[in-house]
This record gives C-alpha cells, structure tokens and sequence, in this order.
C-alpha cells in the first residue's frame, strides 16, 4: 500500500526504532486473513527449496512448498495472456516436508515457451493463481511464471564473466544509481534510455560533449555500482511502458526475476533476464561491480503476495490480534527468524550471485531481519565469492514483534563481522540532520558536531581519541573495523546533497554551495570505511527541492548530463578525490588496531576545524604521513602543522596528486569550507 508512508519513514527510523521500543498501532490497515495461533515454527520444513521448475527432456516436474495446502494444483498455459490453461496438473505432498510436486510427460522443446501458476486450497477456499515464490522467468507484470532456456539468456563470453577482484571491503567505491535516473535525460546521449542495456553503451556523449553512461563511470572511477531494486517489482505497470511512469521500486513483487519496465520487452520473458546479464557483463568488462538493492523485509502487498498465496501467513509476522506487523512501513514485515523464510533470503542471494554474477548486497531495513539470517548470508555468500560485498541499513522504519535484542541493528554490528552498516552519524554530522532539511552540520558552518565527524572518520571504531559522550547519534563504537561502516552524505532518500545546502544554506551563493559540496565529500572520501555516493552528486545534480522522490517523474529523478559541463571543475575534483583514495592505502585501513595506532587527532581548540595524521606509512602507505585538515567555517583558519618538507595535494578546492606545491609547515592557512591534505 503506502509507499509514500514508508519512504517518509525510512530515514525516520534511522535513530528513533533502533534505541526504543515504539508502539506503532496506527499503522496496521491491512488486516491477515490468517488465523496467528498457528504455530508456524511446528510447520515441516524443506531443507534446500530454491527452485520450482526442472525441465528435463521428456518430462517437467514442479514443486511448491505449502504444508497447510489441502490441495494444490498446477496450470499451464500456452501464453502469458491465454484464458484457460492447455493442462491443470494435480500435485502431490509430501507430508514429512511439506512439499507438493508434479509432473508432465511433455517433451522439452513443448514445454519451452509456455506458462505456468499454482493454486491452492486452503481453508476450504481455492486461493488466486501465483506464479510461486522461486519463479525465475514471468510474463509481463510477473503474473504468470515462464518456462524458458536459461542457457539462451547467457551473453556471449558470460561464461568468462568475472567479478572484479577486490582485495577487502574499504577498497570499494559505491555508486548508487536508478538505472532511469542515469539514463532518462534527453541529453544523455543513450539510445536505450531507463534500461538496463543503457550500461552496454559505449561513447555516449552528453549534449555539450562530455562523457555519459559506462564512459562516464570509467572516467570517474568508482569501483561498484549500487543499482536501486532491479527484481521484479509491482508499481510500474508494464504493459504501458509509454507512460514513462517512475519509481525506486522498494515494492517487490517477485524477487528472483529482473524487473521488466528496465527490459526493452517486458512481454518477453527471455529479455529482462539476459539484459541484466548483458548489463552486468559491460560494467565488469569496465572493471566495476554490481551491488543489487534487496527488499526482502515486505512485499507490495500482504494477502495476495506470491507468499500468502503458498503458504498463508507464514512468512510474516503479525501482531497479537492477528494484523500484520509494519517495521518496514509499507503494510508487512516479512519473518527471516523463521526457517523458511530465512532460507529464501540466504537461496535467493545466493540465486542472484551464481546467475547474474552479482557481486554484492545492499540490504534495506535489515534490522526487520534478525542477526542470524545475516550472518549466514555473509557466510553463504563468500563461499561463492569471496569478495562480496555485504551492507544494509541498521534500522527498521517501525517497531517489530523481532526483540531489539536480535534485530540485525547498526548498533548491533560487531554480533555480525561479515556485514558492514550505513553510518547516519557521519552523514547527518556533515551536513546537517536529514529530515530537518535547514539544519547544517560541520560542513555547512554548524558547531556542535565536530566529535561526530571523528567518530565517522575513524569507521565508527573503537578509537581512544574520541568522546563517545559527546557523539550525536550513537555513544559508543559500534563496528569491529572499518570494514563494517558505509560512509555517505548522502543517498536516494531525502535531498541530494545540491537540494540539502540550497536549502540549509538559503542565502549562500552558489560557489559557497560548491565548496561545502567538495568539503563534504572529501571527509566522506577519506575516511576509514566504504565510501559510498549518490549517482549524480558529482555533477551537482539536484532533485529540484523534492526529497521523497520514489514516484516523481524523471524531470525531478533524471540527472541532466549538461550539468558535467557546467560543474565540470566539481567532476574533476570527485573524480580526483577517488584517484586518491585509490593511491592512499592509509585511507584503506582493514582493522580497528591500525586505525587507533596509526590515526592520530590534533588537538585544535576551534570547533570548525578538525586535523589529523596518518602515520607510519599506515597500511603500507608510501607516505610516511599524510595530514588532512577540515575547516567547516566560512572564513579562512590558521592551523599550525610541523616544520618539515610537505607536498600539497589537497587546497583551497583543488587536487594535485603529485604534489607539485610544497610547504614548510608551521602557520598554514585552511580556505573557507575546504580541506587540505598534505603528504610527507
Ligand atoms: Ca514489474
């Protein structure tokens, strides 16, 4: 139901669910038409249930797990939109684990290109048709599943597909992009506009020249992009693709096939998968990774999600009264404590990294699910590939039956070392609380969250130098190491960062904006942890003022890539700011021990101005160290620094990675909103 609820939500849970218990009894308008006292856990489970369909040369079976069916059956059809179904197949079950199966003596190449659903009996009522929970191919609007040749859904050269090697997690460069967003402006230059083979492009070029689409990611250099929610999702009606309708897409509807409005023929059920895989292929071939958003916390609707209408109830959680629980906001809040539900998570993952070769997750809402089911993803995961990445948000967006106590929460984090959280504390202390749009933070002038920012420089680690007492948001180190926190300033929820300072910053001029946008993010991009950015922020791109964005039109959401050319002193400086941190292990750093040894504070008695040194060639740095200064005031500071013989890589808004300035030390003056970073 109310994505506008939930988006309004999301941020808002950030602190407030994480630390309380809340009473959110307003929420509940969808009530379950299942019966609560039954006791789920006493269900028969089917220990390794990821796959509903086999195809073999003379026969098809089927499977469906649903142990409180009383019957069930299968219906094939010979198209997606046929009325009646060619055969209706009774199923089996299999009492011990509730499992019901069927099979067709058809051969292969007759089953090939038809359509299937199950239905069931429940309660004495036959229930609506769904295509299953593991449908891995489905029509337009993923009503009905499709029984396709995978292999032909294989690029040419997919099986010499591989992930780009990525050394630890604190190597990453994330880019989080909406494949319309990136895409959609008529400047862009892409011919396959808000598609996923958009990304197959090559030698696109913005209007006025300058480079788009997997050219302009090259040149920018970051290593992954976060692709917003790309299964098949409910909100974008796809037989009317014309009317070029918009959304994030945090409604699932079938979460192991792509999402059709992103395939140049959602009617074809081989071409959403194989353009995701032509779409991974390309940014591999370019030396980046694909990180997948995952909303497996609730689905777009309740009652007559593909999970109520397999297994009734199951897979939620409810109140006492028997209404649906709402942690996520949108109406539901899925059970990953469960045994089967906690499966589908950790399968599907695992669906997606064998199929689509993705290379890592971005979990939303995770503390909907319990510390359990995540770290098994993480160990599923990396047996698979070692080097994916794994992070989510540590918050719910309303209180959850799950005790806070086993909810996969930020604070929670060291209970799960193979999952790194998003810090809200650097986020909000740089620029300013998210929801309260005129506020600003340590980039935009704002004293008072000086001692948040070192907590975020520092990974959110256990560092003997900061005062947790005098931290915003968390009071104490939540992370085991810096491999463990997402550092950002901003994300595709609330303003982008351009919208946040036009409006903190409301008498400002322009230049002043672009300043603290450089200033913002080079303490982003140099702090321990995974740095991670909104697509577009390098191009000063804005969303007109509207920060819950989820179902604007592309006017709002569309980067306009003129914006390089105009902001192109701006792209050259992100694009620099990336350049050093590839170049600077000292900003890398994988343990806690080494940030505390080799990260040391200066003692500056100005709340505008944060200094510190890396020190000792950390993490094997050529430096012997590197001093970086933040000033977050509009005037110019004085610092002091030792006398010895400095380069200059960061001034005044400008990078040179070679260093050609020098300076003595001593007295040296910090510009307005800027940062400076030399090396020794
Ligand atoms: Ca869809």
């Amino acid at each position: 139901m109310s994505i506008t609820f939930k988006k309004s939500l999301i941020s808002a849970g950030i602190a407030i669910f994480a630390a309380t218990t809340f009473s959110f009894n307003t929420m509940a308008k969808e009530s379950s038409s299942t019966n609560v006292t039954n006791n789920y856990d006493s269900y028969p489970v089917n220990n390794n249930f990821d796959n509903e369909i086999v195809v073999n040369n003379d026969k098809t079976n089927f499977f469906l797990w649903s142990p409180m069916a009383q019957e069930a059956v299968v219906l094939v059809y010979e198209n997606y939109d046929s009325e009646s179904p060619v055969e209706t197949l009774n199923m089996t079950k299999n009492e011990a684990n509730g499992t019901w199966s069927a099979t067709i003596n058809l051969e292969k190449n007759k089953m090939l290109g038809k359509y299937y659903t199950f239905k069931i009996k429940f309660d004495n009522k036959w229930l609506e048709e769904t295509p299953g929970i593991w449908a891995k191919a489905v029509s337009i609007n993923g009503k009905r599943a499709a029984i396709i040749d995978f292999d032909k859904t294989n690029p040419k050269g997919w099986e010499n597909d591989n992930s780009p090697a990525l050394k630890n997690q604190a190597d990453a460069i994330i880019y989080e992009m909406h494949h319309r967003d990136f895409s959609m402006h008529s400047n862009s230059g892409i011919n396959n506009k808000g598609k996923f083979i958009a990304m197959i492009e090559k030698g696109t070029l913005s209007l006025n020249g300058e480079k788009t689409g997997i050219d302009h990611l090259k040149e920018l250099g970051i290593t992954h992009v976060h692709i917003l929610p790309s299964y098949d999702y409910n909100s974008i009606d796809e037989k009317h693709l014309e009317k070029n309708k918009y959304n994030w897409g945090y409604d699932p509807q079938n979460y192991n096939t792509p999402e059709g409005s992103y395939s140049t023929n959602p009617a074809d059920p081989y071409s959403r998968i194989s353009e995701m895989k032509q779409m991974v292929m390309a940014l591999h071939k370019a030396g980046i990774g694909v990180v997948m958003d995952v909303v497996y916390n609730h689905t777009a609707i309740g009652d007559g999600s593909n999970f109520s209408l397999t297994a009734p109830g199951y897979f939620y959680r409810h109140r006492q009264d028997g209404t649906y629980s709402d942690a996520s906001g949108c109406g539901n809040e899925t059970a990953s404590d469960r045994e089967m539900m906690r499966q589908y998570i950790i399968n599907s993952v695992k669906y997606w990294t064998k199929e689509y070769h993705i290379d890592g997750f971005r979990f939303d809402l995770m503390a909907i699910h319990d510390i359990e089911t995540m770290n098994q993803v993480a160990t599923e995961l990396r047996k698979i590939n070692p080097d994916a990445i794994l992070y989510g948000e540590g918050w719910t967006a309303g209180d959850s039956p799950l005790p806070i106590a086993k909810r996969a929460l930020k604070d929670n984090a060291k209970q799960m070392p193979g999952v790194a959280v998003f810090s809200d504390d650097i986020r909000d202390a740089i620029k300013g609380h998210y929801s309260n749009v005129k506020e600003r933070g340590f980039a935009t002038g704002r004293t008072g969250d000086k001692e948040t920012v070192k907590f975020g420089i520092v990974g959110a680690t256990n560092h003997p130098q900061i005062d947790f007492s005098k931290c915003n948001n968390s009071k104490a180190a939540y992370t085991l190491s810096p491999l463990q926190v997402v550092n950002y300033v901003s994300c595709h929820d609330d303003p982008t960062l351009t919208d946040k300072l036009k409006l903190s910053m409301p008498e400002s001029a322009e230049n002043e904006r672009l300043q603290a946008a450089k200033l913002a993010q080079t303490i982003v991009f140099t702090s321990q942890g995974m740095p991670f950015m909104f697509a577009g922020e390098e191009v000063f791109r804005d969303k007109k003022g509207v920060h819950n964005s989820f179902e604007s039109p592309d006017s709002i959401n569309a980067i306009n890539w003129n914006n390089k050319k105009t902001y192109r002193d701006q792209f050259d400086y992100y694009k620099n700011l990336i350049a050093l941190r590839k170049a600077h292990p000292a900003f890398r750093m994988t343990t806690a021990e080494d940030v505390a040894k080799h990260l040391v504070f200066d003692v500056i008695d100005s709340e505008s101005i944060i200094s510190y040194s890396l020190i000792d060639n950390a993490n094997g740095d050529t430096a012997k160290e590197i001093k970086v200064i933040f000033n977050g005031s509009d005037k110019p500071m004085k610092v002091n620094i030792p006398s010895a013989k400095w380069n200059i890589i960061v001034s005044d808004g400008k990078i040179d990675l070679n260093g050609t300035k020098k300076s003595k030390g001593g007295k040296i003056t910090i510009e307005p909103r800027s940062a400076k970073i030399l090396t020794r």
